[in-house]
């Protein structure tokens, strides 16, 4: 990294630093994931202290300091609050899994961060003017490209072990761990067995074809609904692909399953 930087950045998470500083880690579209400090920041005075938080979108200046190894967030200018995200209980969970979701995983410094950024930013955009009920149908899109920007993301239409083209009418199976669809007959030779394989019902696979087909940016999902059971079966089943194939677990999901899946 360049001593000083300047790029896009949304705040994925913070923590306190003693009694006056924060950690802050940055999704960045230039450098990907950035952990960061924000000297002053849980100060009554620091002037980061209203902009160190959840979900802030900004033009960040960092510092890097290369002897120390360490980066300064030094301002973030023009910020998109999201205060509409912290206000609702149900998109403040959906949120929280994404920032979570992509502060685990991302990398960074790789050809995708400029995607993951845009993808991250649009989609917090559209959920904080969204209506609550459209939360989790926002958070499976966000999955499902996420999924595809990882490289893990199954083709929808084909068996992965026997090749054979699946009709669009016939549930497929995923995979403990991600990795490709299996048919009924193939289903018993994924690891863990039949009961490690997910199914993926044909109203699922369709919605999904639908989001790689249509939804280019996440604004274009007001024209693809999802019943809410279906959305929230697979809502879980993705996240539990997720789960498993980076071998994580979701700590806002353990907490906000409850509000998310709406059995509060
Ligand atoms: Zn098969």
């Amino acid at each position: 990294m360049n001593r000083n930087l300047r790029c896009r950045a949304i705040v994925l998470r913070t923590y306190p630093i003693g009694e006056i500083h924060k950690g802050v880690v940055l999704l960045t579209d230039s450098n990907g994931v950035v952990h960061t400090v924000a000297h002053g920041a849980a100060s009554a005075k620091g002037k980061l202290r209203a902009l160190a938080e959840l979900f802030v979108e900004g033009d960040a200046a960092l510092y890097h300091d290369p002897v120390k190894q360490s980066t300064k967030l030094q301002d973030l200018d023009n910020p998109i609050m999201h205060y509409g995200l912290r206000e609702n209980l149900v998109k403040y969970y959906a949120a929280s899994f994404w920032v979570e979701l992509i502060a685990a995983s991302h990398r960074g410094g790789g050809e995708h961060d400029e995607a993951c950024y845009a993808l991250l930013s649009d989609a917090l955009a559209e959920l904080e003017q969204a209506a609550e009920e459209r939360t989790l149908e926002l958070s499976i899109y966000l999955m499902w490209r996420y999924l595809g920007l990882l490289g893990l993301a199954p083709q929808l239409d084909r068996c992965g072990e026997c090749g054979r083209e699946a009709a669009r009418e016939v549930p497929l199976f995923w995979a403990l761990g991600g990795g490709e669809l299996r048919c009924e007959l193939c289903r018993g030779g994924a690891v863990g067995g039949a009961a490690g394989a997910f199914e993926l019902t044909p109203p699922a696979r369709a919605y999904l074809r639908r989001l790689g087909d249509v939804a280019a940016r996440a604004e274009d999902l007001r024209t693809i609904r999802l019943h809410a059971e279906q959305a929230r079966r697979l809502h879980a089943l993705l996240a539990a692909g997720l789960q498993q194939a980076l071998e994580t677990r979701f700590k806002t999901l353990e907490s906000g399953a409850a509000v998310l899946y709406g059995r509060r």
